[in-house]
Parts: structure tokens; C-alpha cells; sequence
């Protein structure tokens, strides 16, 4: 066993080194360490045994080239081989993060669903900014995310079996996250990747696993052979409309039994659609990262504050007036926001989102003669024009009228958008 003392000074290729502190923690490849890199405080995984020369420079390459995005615990520096191992360093998780494991057991919950959502966005965003940085990411479980309940916001580690798209790490995934492709033995690329977001979408939402269900619970032992089965060859999407063999079951799957029509329809047909049979079956079918981004944000114009209760619920996009979720009563969805193909209620509260960076970028409010308003809290300015074409400026922090027919142009992160206000 490479285990490493306390004081052990580990060279890092390159140049300087660290000094181990103390165990954070276990697993079956490795053990990570509290370390001191020149007064900063890192972690460093270091392999239980040497996983060989080209993981060694996959990691390398991988560390040369960055991280893809903010979303990734990205191995920042490689080790020396030394005592017949080596290891990577990289920034240490935030204590207010968790592992999404923890999630799907109840220990942890979300504080709201907009943090929700703006985990599946940020999951989303990872994973397309990693595929257009040529990588597939193989090892995909819920032991590799890590979210702030709080904000939603999600870190996505052990990227050492990042791997370029078409190339094998050696190092198998988990069945219960595998595309059935790779389960029978396949090669992961971006493809499988997309399948595994889907699954991992799913369960953010749902809290199950969208192929156990009775024929899973049904199971008396879960062999290698069934496994196989169960998420390859024979894997049935617990809503498959046209097989009813695997539902979820009373008792057992709680969970996505009541959401699964709590959640919008635009949600169900999703899975629906990426679970069946023709999309296991063909890979290059399933839906691109682009395409999920846009799903979520719909999903999210679909979320609004209720104004009796003040709770977040879900509505219809379809029906000018829905009932709260929460308290039962009726909320008008009939003022809309349009942004393309998009339509985002207005109820007061409710938060605008219109680009995918989950900072919100206005936010409905209403004055005390009981007017709707819209608040502009991004940090540039809108221009709003009028049906009679007038033109006004509203400042960042200013309001302007949730008034049909208004116009609004406006930029973020560089990018143009026109929206309009309608009422359906
Ligand atoms: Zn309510």
C-alpha cells in the first residue's frame, strides 16, 4: 500500500512540492489528502496502486490543457512517481458542498427548486463545455458531483478519467450511469456521456433511477448477468408508455411517483423521449447539451411564485391559469414575457432568467397601487419601447411596467436578446 505519513514531502513534476497534512478520505483507487502547496491548502489523490504510464499522461495532457469550465475540480498539478505511485492536486471541495449521493438519499435537500434547477443547468453546461474541449467523461456516478444545496451550484470531481473522446481509461463507470452500449462493452464517447447526463438529470429530478423499478425491486439478487440486463440489454424506462413492466413501485420509489406529474409535462416528455427504445438503441440520436440547456430553461420559465403562498410552483405553460402546488389556489399565468420560443409567466416575485449562467436577470415586483412591474437586475441597461414607439432607458436595479405590448431589448454576456410582454 502507497499510503503516505503526515510531513511526507511529495515532488511535483515540474517543479516544488507539497507537504502532506492529513486523510480527507478513501476509495477503492485512491486516498485524498490535505496538503500544503507553498502556504495554500490543497487536496492531493494519490493512487492506492500506480495506474500506469498512460493514465499518467492523460492526467498530464488533461493539466496542460485546463479545466473546461468552472464546473470541474480540475487535477491542477501531477506528482513525481515515488514509493511505486503518484498522485494530482487540486483545489479542496468547499465544506458547503455535497455529494449528490447524499441528495438521493434524503440527507441532504435542495432549499428551493430554482437551486434545483440551477443544478441541472450547470450539470448541462459541464458537460457540453467538457465535450467541446474534445474529452468523454467514463467514470460518471453520483459520487462525482457535489452540490451547494443552497445555491444550486454544482463541482464535478474525479476528472482524472477524463479522456479523450473515442479513448478508453480502463477505469469502468457504474453500470446504474452506463449508456447500455458501453454496459455491453461499448467505448464511452460524447454520446454515452449524453445518456449518462440523462440519467443523472433524472434522478436530480426525480430522486429515482429511471430503470429500477419492478422489474429491479423484482430482482432477488443483482449478479453481474442482471445488471447487464437491467441497465443494457433489457434496460425499460420506469415510464415507458408502451411497456409497462417496469414501473416504479408503491413504498419503494416514493420519490419520482410524486413528482413525476407534479413536474411539467415539457420534463416527462423529455424523459420519455430519451429513454425509449429508439434512443438506447441509436447513441448519435440523444440530445445535445445545447438542447438540454434549452429544455431546462423552459423548465424554469414553467416555475413561478405563487401569490398567495409565496412557495415556488410549477405551471403549465399551456393554460393561462393553474393551481399552486402548494396551497391549491389559482394563479394567473396570463401576462407572459416572450423570448423567442419561450413564454415566461409573470407573477409577482417570480425571478427572470433569461440567459443559462443561473444569475438572475429580472425579477417581477408590484407597486403599492397593485401594478405589475418588472425589475432589471442585471447590470446593464434595457431599452423598452412602446407600441406607440416610444424608446426609454431602464437602469440596472430600475422598474419599468409588466405592460402588454412593451418591447425590450437587451444584453447579456455580450449577447442580444428581444423580448416581448403579451397576455394570452
Ligand atoms: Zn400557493
Amino acid at each position: 500500500m502507497a499510503e503516505l505519513n503526515r510531513g511526507t514531502k511529495v515532488a511535483l513534476q515540474g517543479g516544488g512540492y507539497v507537504v502532506i497534512k492529513k486523510e480527507l478520505g478513501r476509495g477503492g483507487q485512491g486516498i485524498v489528502y490535505l496538503v500544503d502547496l507553498d502556504g495554500a491548502q490543497m487536496a492531493l489523490k494519490w493512487y492506492l496502486t500506480d495506474p500506469g504510464d498512460k493514465f499518467y499522461r492523460n492526467l498530464e495532457r488533461n493539466i496542460n490543457s485546463g479545466a473546461p469550465s468552472d464546473a470541474f475540480l480540475w487535477p491542477e498539478y501531477i506528482t513525481k512517481r515515488e514509493n511505486g505511485s503518484f498522485g494530482y492536486v487540486m483545489k479542496l471541495r468547499p465544506t458547503n458542498y455535497y455529494e449528490f449521493g447524499n441528495f438521493l438519499l434524503a440527507k441532504v435537500t435542495f432549499k428551493s427548486v430554482t437551486a434545483m434547477l440551477a443544478a441541472a443547468m450547470k450539470i448541462c453546461d459541464g458537460f457540453m463545455m467538457l465535450h467541446r474541449h474534445g474529452y468523454s467523461y467514463q467514470d460518471l456516478n453520483d459520487g462525482n458531483f457535489f452540490i451547494d444545496p443552497r445555491t444550486g451550484d454544482v463541482l464535478i470531481c474525479d476528472n482524472d478519467n477524463v479522456m479523450p473522446q473515442g479513448e478508453k481509461s480502463g477505469i469502468m463507470g457504474k453500470a446504474r450511469y452506463m449508456a447500455p452500449e458501453i454496459v455491453d462493452g461499448g467505448v464511452p464517447d460524447k454520446y454515452s456521456d449524453q445518456f449518462s447526463l440523462s440519467v443523472i438529470l433524472f434522478m436530480l429530478f426525480y430522486a429515482n433511477h429511471p430503470f429500477e423499478g419492478a422489474r429491479v425491486v423484482a430482482c432477488p439478487c443483482m449478479t453481474e448477468s442482471f445488471e447487464k440486463k437491467f441497465y443494457g440489454s433489457e434496460a425499460t424506462f420506469i415510464y415507458n408508455p408502451n411497456n409497462d413492466t417496469n414501473r416504479p413501485v408503491r413504498g419503494i420509489h416514493q420519490n419520482v411517483i410524486r413528482r413525476w406529474n407534479a413536474f411539467p409535462k415539457l420534463l416527462r416528455d423529455t424523459f420519455i423521449e430519451q429513454f425509449s427504445e429508439d434512443k438506447l438503441r441509436k447513441p448519435n440520436t440523444r440530445l445535445i447539451e445545447m438542447r438540454w440547456k434549452d429544455i431546462i430553461n423552459k423548465v424554469r420559465d414553467e416555475m413561478v411564485i405563487c401569490p398567495s403562498c409565496g412557495e415556488e410552483t410549477f405551471v403549465e405553460i399551456q393554460e393561462t391559469s393553474n393551481q399552486c402546488m402548494n396551497c391549491g389556489k389559482t394563479i394567473d399565468t396570463s401576462l407572459r414575457l416572450i423570448l423567442g420560443t419561450r413564454e415566461l409567466p409573470l407573477t409577482p416575485k417570480t425571478e427572470i432568467y433569461i440567459d443559462t449562467d443561473n444569475i438572475p436577470d429580472g425579477k417581477v415586483a408590484m407597486d403599492s397601487a397593485g401594478i405589475m412591474l418588472i425589475q432589471n437586475v442585471s447590470p446593464d441597461a434595457w431599452i423598452v419601447e412602446t407600441q406607440s414607439g416610444k424608446v426609454k432607458q431602464v437602469e440596472p436595479q430600475g422598474y419599468m411596467p409588466a405592460k402588454p405590448g412593451l418591447k425590450i431589448k437587451l444584453k447579456i454576456h455580450n449577447v442580444d436578446y428581444n423580448l416581448e410582454i403579451t397576455k394570452k
